[in-house]
């Protein structure tokens, strides 16, 4: 694709740029003193017509599926987004004085108590700003409960699986991070747990289901040895599109968790937008969720900041407040029983592209999955690879998966339909990853050479890495 600055000229600029109105150029210092053109020399229509269909090249979730795990890329209804811009939502001002706020403050209020009730925590903070900080928020409350107890606690565990943010977290806090293998079969590892366990551990982070979309069948059994030695149980809870309406984090032994409404929540994620990471605990924990905290008195809501136990403020005011409203819009349409049919749905959908595709691709763990599910390229003939087929499914009109990730998966390729796309574009989807399959064997130069329809072809990855160029000169 052209830029606009290979336009051919038509001597009819759209934009005239103005003289310079400084009366001393001279004095300026020479590096600010640029010498190229800077407008391109285009008519209006040009440049309405370039910037037209740059825009129409997007992929989106609005025009294609997004098949990329632990990312759940669903579509979230548009009705959720219309409410989130009603004028009283979107032009309240922070600091409105509580009685003013009645209605978000309600509405906060709803929306903590809906997650508690989904999970089976005691009370949630909304004020998070992301499922990282989330985490960050939840480990600074188990530092906190270790300092109130007098107990000098330095390591979290973390089975190889984890997303990238829960050692980021975890070190961020000040802790050391013990790492915890998985077995072939994808559950954590427990004799390894039982030999890393001992008094100086605060707690263990798990993602359930994990990473390779699979639940941990022995995650009561981590819960009663984490706390048979005063250890915490986290949850990573930020995909909960398997398990809400259908199994509680609270009754899974946890202690305290995230959630980010950004993915299950009805918020696009991955647009670069503002996120939320709600963090709830047990009963006990409660004191030091993060102040300001929403409290309902009689029919009256108010905000609570003497809280002496509290880890203090994590977010200016109360956090992303729209995408707490959009969340609540999803909650309220979708109900309980709509909950749980949009989890069920999401399982049967993940298991049946994984049905479809696990005898064409290697499927490292070969067992029901929850929302999503784990292959790779081992085995593909003619040295091809996930990045290969990565490529080449662009040119099929998909975006592709999550590649590469996790990690103790080599050539991992991470696939999550979610619960909105029809059957026919998980057929459609499902086809499209079969052809490719077929041309690995019979055509492999046109999957090694992918993409061939899109406007930037195969790029090289190392030289771009070695030679970066920042700055676009013309
Ligand atoms: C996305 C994700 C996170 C991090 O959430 P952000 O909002 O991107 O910070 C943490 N854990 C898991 C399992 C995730 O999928």
């Amino acid at each position: 694709m052209a830029t606009i600055f290979d336009i051919p000229s038509s001597n009819t600029s759209a934009f005239p740029v103005p003289k310079y109105d400084i009366p001393d150029m001279d004095a300026l210092p020479a590096e600010l003193l640029s010498t190229d053109e800077v407008l391109p020399d285009v008519a209006e229509i040009e440049a309405v017509r370039h910037y037209t269909n740059l825009s129409r090249m997007n992929y989106s979730v609005d025009t294609q599926m997004y098949p990329l795990g632990s990312c759940t890329m669903k579509y979230n209804p548009k009705l959720n987004e219309r409410v989130a811009s009603l004028d009283g939502f979107a032009n309240l001002h922070p600091l409105t004085q509580p009685a003013n706020a009645q209605g978000a403050l309600a509405l906060m209020w709803e929306l903590a108590s809906s997650l508690a009730e989904i999970t089976g925590m005691k009370e949630f903070t909304l004020a998070p700003a992301a499922g990282a900080h989330g985490e960050l928020t939840g480990v600074m409350i188990i530092k906190k409960y270790f300092e109130e107890k007098g107990e000098k606690r330095r390591v979290i565990l973390i089975p190889d699986s984890a997303h990238g943010t829960n050692p980021a977290s975890v070190a961020m806090c000040g802790f050391e991070v013990r790492e915890i293998p998985s077995r072939s079969d994808g559950d954590v590892d427990i004799n390894a747990l039982a030999s890393a366990l001992d008094e100086n551990v605060a707690a263990m982070m798990l993602t359930n289901p994990n990473t390779l979309g699979l639940f941990d069948r022995g995650v009561l059994d981590i819960s009663k040895l984490l706390h048979s030695k005063g250890a915490l149980f986290y949850a990573d809870g930020a995909n909960l599109n398997a398990v809400m309406g259908m199994a509680k984090m609270r009754d899974m032994g946890f202690d305290l968790m995230h959630i980010n409404l950004h993915k299950t929540f009805s918020t696009p994620h991955g647009g670069g937008g503002p996120g939320s990471g709600p963090v709830g605990v047990r009963d006990d924990l409660v004191k030091y969720l993060p102040v300001p905290v929403v409290m309902k008195d009689g029919e009256k809501y108010r905000l609570e900041y003497d809280r002496p136990s509290s880890i203090g403020r994590v977010h200016s005011f109360y956090g992303n407040f729209l995408v707490c409203v959009r969340a609540y819009a999803y909650l309220k349409r979708l109900g309980a029983t709509g909950i749980r049919t949009t989890a069920e749905t999401a399982v049967l959908n993940a298991n049946y592209l994984r049905a479809r595709l696990k005898n064409a691709y290697n499927c490292p763990v070969d067992r029901i999955c929850m929302h999503e599910f784990v292959l790779n390229d081992k085995g593909l003939p003619n040295g091809l690879t996930t990045n290969d087929v990565a490529k080449r499914i662009l040119d099929y009109g998909f975006h592709a998966p999550t590649v590469y990730f996790p990690l103790h998966v080599p050539g991992a390729i991470m696939i999550e339909p979610t619960e909105t796309e029809s059957k026919q574009t998980l057929d459609a989807f499902a086809d499209a990853m079969l052809a490719i399959r077929t041309e690995c064997s019979e055509n492999p130069g046109m999957v090694h050479d992918a993409p061939h329809t899109l406007p930037v072809k195969k790029v090289d990855a190392v030289l771009a890495a070695r030679k970066p160029v920042l700055i676009w000169k013309k």
